[in-house]
């Protein structure tokens, strides 16, 4: 008999008899969702709760009897206060957080219109005059500004918020009062693109803010001292002020590249090969900006997709003469220079125009 209920057989090393396995492993608990509360005296089913939440008891609906006690409200907690907008959920129990950008917590009182009666207007008419916050208004037109100026030269959020808060570093010390607004602002944006690594030179922030290039650069070497000493004192040491670096021929080329309409592979390729004639000396002494026109120049030739120095200097903002006189200077090198791994992707030195 025992034959009938046991199954033998011989266990492979390592296996756990079937049984064995089930009870040794501890079950993990879980609530059992198979329970229903039913009334033991009406037995209904489906039962008839009521779950009364003044007193926290379920109660049968039929007959009274409690059930069980200590329910768990499980409603939201919000109440809705706004009495404008009623038959609305209005689940806000909050205002905005406090913009760490504007002074103050922002907290405030309005007084509303009311009935539209003569009085309610006057007291709302006093209580505004008497808010009339100056400076956070010339605060908000500034940031306005700066996020009108990011926004259409397609600068991030990012940018803007960095530039925002430089800005509000400045304002906040008055150590620059009185000196140009746009001029501040145009370089804490220029300093936030590079400080978000994506760098504009100053020209292209000339164009945008039509601040004089001669500006912004004082503008924006006195506000780099001020921010590395400001941050130096104030700011927790987590939050130091890293000065910028200027703007390096190889991060022109990807964005020029793009602008020319030329693969990623080109703009790597341009990139590499300003850092390389930078590292050999060659074209000591002339901008980023013509450095990087010069190897898009050169490479996009390499490459077989040819650019003229016309197009380049559109995109780069330097004039063509400047390209071809550069391209003169580093014709003569360019063997040592170009990368064998370049000719096997596609590269042919006979492309090159003769300087
Ligand atoms: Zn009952």
């Amino acid at each position: 008999m025992a034959s009938t209920m046991t199954e033998e057989r011989a266990l492979s090393p390592g296996e756990v008899p079937e049984t064995q396995a089930l009870t040794e492993r501890p079950q993990e608990w879980a609530q059992n969702l198979n329970i229903h509360l039913v009334c033991a005296d009406c037995k209904e089913y489906p039962p008839n709760l009521v779950e009364e939440f003044a007193s926290g008891d379920t109660v049968c609906g039929s007959c009274g009897l409690v059930l069980q006690s200590h329910v768990v409200d499980t409603r939201s907690e919000w109440r809705t206060f706004s009495n404008d907008d009623q038959g609305n959920d209005d689940p806000s129990r909050i205002g905005e957080a406090a913009n760490p950008l504007l002074n103050g917590s922002q907290l405030s009182t309005t007084i509303a219109y009311g009935q539209g009666d003569a009085r309610s207007r006057d007291l709302n008419r006093a209580q505004n005059r008497a808010n009339a916050d100056k400076t956070t208004k010339a605060l908000l037109a500034a940031y306005k500004q700066i996020g009108t100026l990011c926004d259409s030269y397609h600068l991030s959020h990012s940018v803007a918020d960095t530039a925002r808060q430089l800005y509000k570093m400045t304002d906040d010390t008055k150590a620059f009062k009185g000196k140009s607004q746009d001029a501040i602002i145009a370089s804490t944006i220029f300093i936030s693109c590079r400080q978000n690594n994506v760098p504009r030179t100053f020209k292209e922030i000339t164009s945008l803010t039509k601040v004089p290039k001669k500006e912004i650069g004082r503008t924006f070497k006195a506000l780099e001292k001020f921010f590395q000493k400001h941050t130096q004192s104030t700011v927790a040491k987590n939050e130091t002020y890293t000065t910028t670096t200027s703007t390096k021929a190889q991060d022109l080329c990807g964005r020029y590249c793009s602008g020319l309409d030329l693969p990623q592979q080109i703009s790597v390729i341009a990139g590499e090969y300003a850092d390389e004639m930078i590292k050999a000396g060659l074209l000591a002494g002339r901008s980023p900006l013509s450095i990087a026109a010069v190897s898009i120049y050169m490479m996009s030739h390499l490459m077989g997709m040819p650019k003229t120095p016309k197009e380049i200097s559109l995109v780069a903002g330097v004039s063509d003469g400047t390209i071809r006189t550069a391209y003169r200077h580093i014709f003569e090198d360019r063997k040592a220079l170009i990368k064998p791994v370049w000719l096997e992707k596609g590269g042919n030195m006979d492309l090159l125009p003769q300087a």
